[in-house]
């Protein structure tokens, strides 16, 4: 166990509404370390898109339910984490990557710094729970029928990035269809840290 986090990377996947962004918060508000939700990076370039062409791009991809095109979010979300390494920080990624080539270009860019990820978690709930938790939080993209494409799209684009991780070796499952307490105890001991 350690509480130094400096350029670990903690990859947590998840189903839409498997509780990845609620507990990266709540592991942030106890350990030093970074959240860094792709989603919440794309909205708010979304929120901005009068200003700029790129962002409209990115918020007619969110305002439909279709992922942002790879290139530009693994740029984006790249340039985050370089900034927060930069900052002596690690961080726990939310939504990324999200398809197999976000993971290859994540492990291509780690490999060339001598990087690597500390820990992979695939926070598992059913279906059943990811749709009803998403109509419950009340997102402005969360409206059902987006919402059921967004975990449709999900299914299709980010199962192969668990078979990825799993080939490897690196995937660690954990059951997020329990109390939010012991789902986080569960996520600290495998992330390695200590509060
Ligand atoms: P959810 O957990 O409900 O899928 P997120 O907040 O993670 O919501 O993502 C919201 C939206 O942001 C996605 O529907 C997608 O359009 C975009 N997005 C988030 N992460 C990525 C990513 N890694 N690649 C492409 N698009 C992404």
């Amino acid at each position: 166990m350690n509480t130094d986090t400096t350029g670990q990377i903690h990859v947590l996947l998840g189903l839409p509404g498997s509780g990845k962004g609620t507990q990266a918060t709540r592991i942030c508000e106890d350990v030093d370390i970074i959240h860094l939700s792709s989603g919440d990076i794309f909205r708010r370039f979304a929120a901005n898109s009068h200003s700029n062409h790129l962002y409209r791009r990115i918020r007619e991809h969110i305002d439909c339910g279709e992922l942002v095109p790879n290139d530009l979010a693994c740029n984006i979300v790249m340039r985050e984490i370089e900034s927060i390494h930069r900052e002596g920080k690690g961080v726990i990624l939310d939504g990324f990557p999200r398809t197999l080539s976000q993971a290859e270009f994540l492990d291509e860019r780690l490999s060339e710094n001598d990087g690597h990820i500390s820990s992979i978690i695939n926070l598992a709930v059913s279906e059943e729970t990811s749709l009803e938790r998403i109509l419950d939080r009340g997102r402005h993209d969360d409206l059902p029928e987006i919402a059921k494409k967004r975990l449709e799209v999900h299914l299709r684009l980010s199962d192969p990035v668990l078979d990825y991780y799993r080939c490897k070796g690196r995937l660690v499952e954990v059951d997020g269809d329990r109390a939010q307490d012991e789902v986080k105890t569960d996520l600290l001991r495998v992330m390695g840290v200590e509060i």
